[in-house]
């Protein structure tokens, strides 16, 4: 029976140490900010917004969200993120994706100072994350490795494997294990004989939008599994990784719900305050 990579325990731990650091910086004068930017009204972003914003609450960073029309112009979006940019309160933004149609994430992504970069997808953030230097981290790929960590999960020397490449989760993913010294294969939609490479990982990192793509019989046992899949079937969620047939064979795995959603979330935080506190150090 694997160990449950429980992300309520890790992200309250991790929310408590953030609360702990707003304590003192707020003594010293500095209170951290989020701002968010949410354009349009999808369902899921809204309840992504909404749990950012109880986060903050919970460990007294200040927080502002700013909602915009579907229909926002570009401009528009982007001004709004100098105004942020400019603003003394707030420490980090973040651009809720995915934008509505007809908005250009890269550009809008880029408008924001990289000293304010809440999510770590700036270009500049990525790559220091490619060189090696330190930067701001994506949320869901440090939570992530938070877990791993947390449950003594070793990676040094182990193999990784990553499904999913994208630039929010996979490659950052990725780069994280290989900088533990992991050796990482990544796949992909092109990936021939998934089940052949999956097989082969000590830790394995799932993040593609498929529920169910990954059974007890592409795991290797003893295996980490950690899924960061989220599907919404008929209102209810669920990940990449089919809990029932993979919890048998593996030495660990994350649940959805109850996984690496909360740890995105208290990494968020962390991101802020360690941003404020930069800023707060240049000050
Ligand atoms: P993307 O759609 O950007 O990327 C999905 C990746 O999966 C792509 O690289 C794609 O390959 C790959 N893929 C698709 N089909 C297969 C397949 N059959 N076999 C192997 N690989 C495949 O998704 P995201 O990375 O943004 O998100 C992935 C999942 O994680 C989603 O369910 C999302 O909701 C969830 N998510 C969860 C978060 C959390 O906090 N828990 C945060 C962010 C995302 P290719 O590149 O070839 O198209």
């Amino acid at each position: 029976m694997a160990q449950l990579l429980d992300g309520r325990i890790y992200s309250e731990e991790a929310l408590a140490e953030v609360t702990e650091k707003v304590k003192a910086l707020k003594k010293s004068g500095v209170t951290p900010g989020l701002a968010v930017i949410l354009a349009g009204d999808d369902p899921a972003s809204q309840t992504y917004v909404r749990n950012k914003g109880k986060a903050c609450e919970k460990t007294g960073i200040y927080s502002r969200t700013i909602i915009l029309p579907a229909d926002v112009s570009q401009a528009e979006l982007e001004k709004t993120i100098r105004e942020l940019n400019d603003d003394p309160k707030i420490d980090g933004i973040l651009v809720q994706l995915p934008l509505p149609r007809g908005l250009d994430e890269k550009r809008a992504l880029a408008c924001i100072l990289p000293e304010k970069d809440a999510d770590g997808f700036h270009v500049l953030n990525a790559g220091r994350l490619m060189l090696g230097q330190s930067g701001t981290l994506p949320c869901t790929p440090k939570g992530v490795l938070r877990m791993l960590r947390l449950a003594g999960v070793e990676l040094d020397g182990k193999k990784a494997v990553v499904v999913g490449r994208s630039n929010i989760v996979g490659k950052p993913v990725a780069m994280m294990l290989l900088n533990e010294n992991a050796t990482v294969t990544i796949c992909h939609s092109h990936t021939e004989d998934l089940k052949e490479v999956t097989k082969q990982a000590d830790v394995l990192v799932v993040a593609v939008g498929k529920p169910g793509l990954i059974t007890g019989d592409m795991v290797k046992p003893g295996a980490a599994v950690v899924d960061v899949g989220i599907n919404r079937i008929n209102g209810v969620l669920s990940g990449d990784v089919d809990f029932d047939s993979v919890e048998p064979v593996a030495g660990w795995i994350s649940p959805v719900p109850g996984g690496v959603g909360l740890m995105t979330v208290a990494m968020l935080m962390d991101n802020v305050v360690t941003l404020a506190t930069a800023r707060a150090g240049k000050a």
